[in-house]
């Protein structure tokens, strides 16, 4: 086990001993790239002309007046490529895979988008693909599985355990193991073991780079205050990075509260007091486990933000307090979502949706004189159907079993 990319007392990188020399390649290659102004030029160019970047900042006007408080700005991460910020990273490790000289990339997904990230940076690379999905997850989200096999991405449904995320992370890993010549994992959150935590957060600091310089051309001055909800962490580190070392402007993080504080349903792992410090898949954070050290079943209304542990980079933030971490219910997502869509014709992913929350209960104890950001790190296309399912849209309903009664009768008569 190696001493560096540890954050006070979390990460590290408790790997098999078979990987180690996968993992130094793989550290090495990206020191030398993160040392090489060439290689964040090349992919800077490669955002431009690929993902739209640099995504603009909108302001809120309706909302910022009918809140009555802080003046609202958003990051539109939502205009990347594939809807949200995970091509920003995957992208990245595309060019480092290239740099290393290998020709085939795998990824762990849970909700699919991940998934969908990685497939079109293996074929727009040129890469063999192959994406691990719990046999669960691929059940519920066709959608993403039709586009990552559209893209010339296998798709294994893992059988094993649970046959959700974790489970797609340890078949990811044992295919690694097996492949590691030829074969990146380009793991998609700041989570596992070193030097993953460190690497996504740098790809992502494009976030938060941006996002700090038109505020300042905007307005004149750094936010107050910056919101990015937090399941792995990486949007939220991306955002943060910017703003670190401001330390006039506070940082909040918000974890999915699914039911509620006390619940047992949801995914806060540092915004409540259910989760303890633990080592699961390769590094050391808080996650949601019993007594035993197994991994308790979390929820939230979004898939990308249900997951037992957290970007331990976020773990130290939160122990020494430069980042506050708030949770949002359900509940208040979806009708913060909703009033986003009614009243900014803007369509926040359910994930960014539980940043929005907890900054339109905030803006209004604020003057209007401060600014506030949110990170809207994805768009709401995909969340359609569970929209559409958790305000009980009739005509949506209506839609649906149409759409399966063709299908009926089309089977009756071929
Ligand atoms: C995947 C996803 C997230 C959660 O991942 P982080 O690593 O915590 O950023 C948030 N928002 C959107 C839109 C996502 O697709």
């Amino acid at each position: 086990m190696k001493n560096q990319g540890y954050y006070s007392q979390f990460g590290g990188a408790y790997i098999p001993e078979i990987l180690a020399s996968t993992f130094d390649e793989l550290e090495t290659a990206y020191i030398e790239a993160r040392d090489d102004p060439a290689f964040w030029q090349e992919y800077l160019d490669l955002m431009s002309t690929y993902s739209c970047r640099a995504t603009p900042i909108t302001r809120l006007d309706n909302l910022s007046e009918q809140l009555g408080g802080a003046s609202i700005y958003v990051k539109r991460e939502d205009l990347n490529h594939t809807g949200a910020h995970k091509v920003n990273n995957v992208m990245g490790q595309g060019l480092l895979t290239k740099r290393m000289g290998k020709t085939r990339v795998i990824a762990e997904t849970g909700a699919g988008q991940h998934g969908v990230a990685t497939a079109t940076m293996a074929a727009k690379f040129g890469f063999d693909c192959t994406i691990y999905m719990g046999a669960h997850d691929v059940a519920r989200q066709r959608p993403n599985v039709f586009w990552m096999e559209q893209m010339g991405a296998t798709v294994v449904a893992v059988t094993e355990g649970s046959q959700t995320l974790k489970d797609a992370i340890n078949e990811a890993f044992r295919d690694w193991v097996t492949n590691m010549d030829d074969t990146h994992y380009a793991l998609g959150t700041a989570c596992g073991p070193h030097p993953f935590p460190e690497m996504v957060s740098w790809f992502q600091s494009i976030i938060g780079t941006e996002a700090r310089q038109q505020m300042l051309d905007r307005t004149g001055v750094l936010p107050h205050r910056v919101y990015a909800c937090v399941g792995g962490g990486s949007n939220a580190m991306g955002l943060f990075s910017g703003f670190m070392d401001d330390k006039e402007v506070e940082l909040v993080g918000v974890e999915a509260g699914g039911r509620g504080r006390g619940s047992g349903e949801h995914a806060a792992r540092l915004a409540y007091d259910d989760a303890t410090i633990g080592v699961a898949q390769g590094y050391k954070t808080y996650f949601l486990q019993d007594r035993d050290g197994q991994m308790q079943d979390t929820h939230s209304v979004s898939a990308g933000l249900d997951y037992v542990g957290v970007s331990p980079i976020l773990s130290h933030l939160h122990e020494t307090k430069r980042v506050r971490f708030e949770a949002a219910t359900d509940d208040d997502v979806v009708a913060a979502m909703q009033r986003t869509v009614r009243c900014e014709g803007l369509i926040p992913a359910l994930e960014s949706s539980h940043a929005f929350a907890q900054a339109y209960l905030e803006a209004p104890q604020m003057s209007p004189e401060e600014n506030i950001l949110i990170n809207m790190s994805g768009r709401a296309d995909k969340d359609i159907f569970t929209v559409a399912d958790a305000i009980a849209d009739p005509k949506w309903r209506d839609f649906i079993i149409q759409k399966a009664a063709a299908y009926q009768m089309e089977n009756l008569n071929g």
